[in-house]
């Protein structure tokens, strides 16, 4: 039966392991593997006059990568990796690697991004890659276990869609059928639908997918996003919501990750609660002081600007209280100040993490606000439908998982934080 290798303790005292061939070095009279699964490496060691005659013509020119089956007693060893090795009475190659390979898995020899994600299969048998996967998976299922331990439901919204939730420009057409049809950019409307429908809190981790033209190294074309829409709540109980769930994720990693983390040689830090806030008529006062610029209520803050109010915040604070107008149609005005909205953005000082806001519930307001956009309310009848018979307030935000992972680890590029990035010039592999 196979052994994982890191099932292998001091008393183990036979083993078959099943791994692939992560070096191999031949002394002549002596040559030595190691061979790795997803658990560990383990050295396995054939003096030439001790091993049966089979097992050293069955090893014989056996390539890096190569799967191989290893069986034979497991002896104690100072200097080989985890302190023990296998001496085989059995050795198979279930199956072979060529060479060269088109990657340097032991990772002497640092690889190009493009190099890495065209063998991405390679790349992440790399334990460092490898570790960044293992955390995003324990990331999400700390974030579901989180949201579902407050009672949320766990929804699946189309991702073919005919309407821009926007109605911007960073949208992918698509051929469908007779229809014009377009990748859904985000599930806003559709959670709030839910919201109709009585669901009451929704949570969705699934595809967003923007044609942002731009190559940054915080931006994907296909990204992860986390939804969340709450009834009954405004901003403020959502901002809660998300900061939890954040100090959550960041524990739950902590306990449960200490090997990956330091395959990536992270120390990580659980965020303090509260997050700080700030207005986002505070956040320019602070850009402008620093960088001596002039940024009026109703500008974007720009990256620069961001990095500013970043150095001077910390992680993970937000940026409350937006002038209406730069946020989305379905952000709530504050009713004696319409000019602002109850909308925020979580940052971190490399970049925003997740937007959020108390949503427009009434009918009228919305008809309204969408007109305001310069968007015609006809294209939205499927959604403004759920706003005229009984439609709850509710409030919510979306977090990109990717940037969530790659201000965790600190990663320098989102593509690192996914498998198979999708951008302006790679849809494959
Ligand atoms: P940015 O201004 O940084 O481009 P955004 O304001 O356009 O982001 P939202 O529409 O608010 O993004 O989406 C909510 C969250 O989804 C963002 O805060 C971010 O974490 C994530 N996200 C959005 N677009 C992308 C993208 N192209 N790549 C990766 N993550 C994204
Ligand atoms: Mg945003």
């Amino acid at each position: 039966m196979r052994l994982p290798i890191h099932a292998i303790t001091p008393e183990t005292d036979y083993a078959e392991i099943v791994g692939w061939v992560h070096e191999v070095r031949d002394l002549g009279g002596l040559t030595f593997f190691l061979v790795r699964d997803r658990t560990g490496i383990v050295q396995v060691t054939m003096p030439k006059k001790k091993v049966p005659p089979a097992v050293l013509e069955a090893a014989h020119g056996v390539s890096r990568e190569s799967v191989v089956r290893v069986k034979g007693p497991v002896k104690a060893i100072a200097k080989a990796p985890g302190g023990r090795e296998i001496v085989p009475d059995e050795f198979e190659i279930v199956s072979i690697a060529e060479s060269p390979l088109p990657l340097d898995v032991v990772g002497k020899v640092p690889a190009e991004l493009d190099t890495r994600f065209d063998a991405r299969f390679l790349d992440v048998r790399r334990p460092r890659i490898r570790a960044i996967f293992f955390i995003r998976s324990a990331v999400i299922q700390a974030a579901t276990g989180f949201l579902y331990s407050r009672g949320f439901v766990n929804i699946t919204t189309p991702k073919v869609v005919a309407a821009a939730t926007e109605g911007g420009t960073e949208l992918f057409p698509l051929a469908y059928f007779e229809k014009e049809a377009f990748l859904n950019q985000s599930p806003q409307l559709y959670k709030q639908m839910l919201m109709a429908a009585g669901f009451e809190k929704v949570f969705e981790i699934g595809p967003i997918f923007r044609a942002e033209e731009h190559n940054t190294v915080r931006h994907l074309n296909e990204a992860t996003s986390l939804d969340v829409e709450v009834s009954f709540a405004d901003h403020n109980d959502v901002m809660e919501i998300l900061e939890d769930l954040i100090v959550a994720v960041y524990e739950h990693v902590a306990d449960l990750c200490q090997d990956r983390l330091a395959d990536l040689g992270v120390d990580l830090k659980i965020p303090e609660r509260p997050f700080p806030r700030i207005t986002y008529e505070e956040a320019i006062g602070i850009a402008n002081r620093a960088l001596g610029g002039n940024l009026s209520f109703g500008d974007d803050i720009g990256t620069a600007a961001e990095k500013a109010i970043g150095e001077a915040m910390g992680e993970h604070y937000f940026i409350v209280d937006w002038p209406t107008e730069i946020k989305p149609y379905y952000a709530m005005p504050y009713p004696d100040r319409p000019e602002i909205a109850k909308a925020f953005d979580l940052m971190h000082p490399r970049m925003e993490l997740s937007s959020g806001a108390q949503r427009v519930h009434r009918h009228d307001l919305l008809v309204e606000r969408i007109r305001a956009k310069g968007l015609s309310p006809e294209s939205f009848e499927f959604y403004l439908k759920a706003f005229r018979y009984g439609m709850p307030p509710h409030a919510g935000w979306g977090l990109g998982i990717e940037r969530l992972l790659m201000t965790m680890l600190d990663l320098g590029n989102i593509r690192e934080a996914v498998l198979f990035p999708r951008d302006r010039h790679r849809i494959t592999p």
